[in-house]
């Protein structure tokens, strides 16, 4: 096969382009993130060879091969791994466009320093290596067949692939160094032990580093002995009390393949019927991609320190799909597959186990650390609101770890449903919340007027799940919740305050009946308020009927075109403009403009869309100008 010349895909190019010019000051990740692809290659080899036997010859040890070449300017990283076929050479370095590759050019826009480090995360790792490399090689044969391939590129617009003889399958990849001190240095054995240390001390594998030959003082060349770089045994099989803290917060870099410190862990140890390791972490960031439940990294899955699979999605339920870390059972056969794992007990066990030890650890944090818990909340925490959805079993510690504004909380601060029960007064009987689209100006709503005149408490909700869990969500102790945009509120009324209502309900019979009139396409009632005490009016939807929000949702989420149900407009008798229109049809004027502009302010207050915004500023223009008159 003559050399082929092929173009990188467009994004990969700028981020290449990136790399090559990067100011980057801890360059040194591009080991750390070649060390981990030969460590993920062994793993496939190990993993495949389970259930054919001819990909790992008896007495094939699995390894990682670390080189320098000072006078070459060079530094090889060798894996036996799985290796690359030419189709997935082209695909995996160059041609395909990643995901990730869209998602890490917008990060390292925003702020390169700090970004670069999580390349390992959006599954661009390999590209980091130009940051250092003028030139990078990549030969490399996949286990089960025979020809090799050698893949070079200088990084910029295209790369080039030949065949080459490669003895047995795995990849070796040369970096070629920049001719500049930075990147020279790189090139050098105390470096490299250093990074390994530093970032890969945990991989499963045997690392080696092969010294430079060297001279004796008869002028001959002598070779030295490679030098393990790695041998603690495997972090998770260890005992608690053997780890340090920094070895932990290392080994979540090496797990969670980013560079950030993790908020909490649990590492335990679980024997008698059946024995298993676990080492969960709870990410103090949001990882790249948690939003989107069907790409996600999760747990890595071992059975007898073997390496079986990256994100056992039966380990972990969605709404934790956060949790990074490792479990290793002893009693799984080696050749689980997916389909084994769905119903399995033993998993099933692990799954428990794990669960609770990460419920553990937040319920922990949220009592004894409060402020880093709401930090972590603000990040994650709408994750697991997703809980609540189809789950009986862990609703109780889910309640308790809930946090919201509200209407009483200020700043940044967050409450708990136990905070917020015990600064209840006695006359409060449910626990009121309001759900709307926008963190801003939902505390404006003109819904909350009369709970905060009566000094009631509301909890804010602005997260798009927060309507689904609402669905679930129904008491919390002996208190039931109650959305303040629905149905009547039940305020303990004064003999005198129910006099009025009466009184204001025949009073204002003859306006609601005009308003339903012209209003009748938008609203199945009107009725006096008890909620409003500065705004004119607002709109509530009944117990029964799905919220306008949920329907702009379940529209979005291709459920068609649906049927839009009525509201109820809910007027302030005490306001002005109320009382203004009222007066008008006593002596039988036309309303005009009056009822679009009410209705249309009603729904911009909620923060709600427009029907049909210009016909509304139509509305608003007419009476502005006969204002101005
Ligand atoms: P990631 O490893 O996060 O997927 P990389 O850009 O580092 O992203 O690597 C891209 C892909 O190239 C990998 O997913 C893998 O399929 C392949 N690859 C990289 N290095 C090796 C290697 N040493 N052996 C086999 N395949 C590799």
């Amino acid at each position: 096969m003559a050399t082929e010349k092929m173009e990188f895909q467009t994004e990969v190019r700028d981020l290449l382009n990136l790399m090559i010019h990067s100011l980057y000051s801890n360059k040194e990740i591009f080991i750390r993130e070649l060390v981990s692809n030969a460590a993920d290659a062994l793993d496939k080899r190990r993993f495949l060879s389970v259930s054919d036997a001819a990909l790992l010859p008896v007495g094939t040890t699995l390894k990682i091969d670390i080189a320098v070449n000072t006078e070459g300017k060079l530094i090889t990283i060798e894996d036996n791994g799985i290796g690359m076929n030419r189709e997935e050479l082209i695909s995996n370095l160059g041609t395909i466009a990643r995901s990730g590759t869209k998602h890490f050019l917008k990060s390292l826009k925003e702020n390169e320093q700090a970004n670069i480090d999580l390349i390992g995360q959006f599954g661009v790792g390999f590209y980091s290596a130009f940051m250092v490399a003028e030139k990078v090689e990549v030969l490399t044969m996949k286990a089960g067949e025979t020809q090799g391939y050698l893949w070079t590129s200088a990084g910029t617009g295209e790369f080039e692939i030949t065949e080459a003889p490669k003895q047995e399958p795995g990849t070796k990849i040369t970096i070629y160094l920049k001719d500049d001190e930075e990147s020279l240095d790189f090139a050098n054995e105390w470096q490299i032990k250093n990074i390994i240390q530093k970032y890969s001390e945990f991989i499963s594998y045997a690392i080696y580093f092969h010294p430079e030959p060297t001279k004796n003082d008869k002028g001959e060349i002598e070779t030295q002995e490679p030098k393990r770089l790695n041998d603690k045994p495997a972090l998770w099989r260890q005992s608690e009390k053997e780890v340090t803290q920094d070895q932990y917060k290392e080994f979540y870099n090496v797990v969670a393949h980013e560079g950030t410190e993790p908020l909490a862990w649990s590492h335990s140890h679980a024997e008698g019927s059946m024995e298993f390791w676990s080492l969960v972490y709870i990410p103090a960031k949001a990882p790249f991609n948690v939003w989107n439940n069907e790409r996600s990294h999760g747990l890595k899955l071992y059975v007898k320190k073997i390496f079986i699979m990256d994100d056992c999605k039966e380990l972990l339920p969605t709404w934790l799909r956060f949790v990074r870390g490792v479990v290793d059972s002893e009693d799984l056969p080696l050749n689980v597959s997916r389909e084994i794992l769905q119903s399995n007990k033993i998993i099933t066990n692990i799954r428990k186990h794990v669960i609770k030890k990460v419920l553990d650890s937040l319920l922990q944090m949220a009592d004894k650390e409060a402020d880093k818990y709401n930090d972590w909340w603000r990040e994650l925490g709408a994750i697991l609101k997703e809980g609540f959805h189809m789950n009986w079993e862990h609703l109780d510690e889910l309640k308790k770890l809930l946090r919201f504004r509200t209407t009483k909380t200020e700043g940044n601060s967050l409450a708990s449903l136990t905070e917020y029960i015990s600064r209840m007064p006695e006359t409060q009987k449910e626990i009121y919340y309001l759900i709307g689209d926008h963190k801003e100006g939902i505390e404006s709503n003109p819904l909350l007027e009369a709970f905060r005149s009566k000094g009631f408490e509301v909890l804010l909700m602005t997260d798009p799940i927060d309507e689904f869990m609402m669905g679930s969500l129904t008491e919390f102790g002996e208190k039931k919740f109650h959305d303040v945009s629905r149905g009547d509120v039940d305020f303990d009324k004064t003999e005198e305050e129910k006099k009025a209502e009466e009184a204001s309900k025949s009073e204002f019979k003859g306006l609601f009946d005009a308003l339903q009139k012209s209003l009748d396409a938008h609203i199945k009632e009107v009725r006096v308020s008890s909620r409003l005490k500065e705004s004119p009016c607002c709109l509530v939807t009944s117990e029964d009927v799905m919220s306008s929000r949920m329907e702009r949702m379940m529209e979005a989420m291709g459920q068609g075109k649906m049927e839009k149900s009525k509201r109820i407009l809910e007027i302030n008798p005490s306001h002005p403009i109320s009382q203004m229109l009222k007066a008008k049809v006593e002596n039988s004027e036309d309303l005009e403009d009056w009822p679009k502009a009410l209705y249309g302010q009603a729904l911009l207050a909620e923060g709600s869309p427009l029907p049909n915004p210009s016909e509304y500023v139509q509305a608003i223009n007419k009476l502005l100008t006969r204002a101005a008159k």
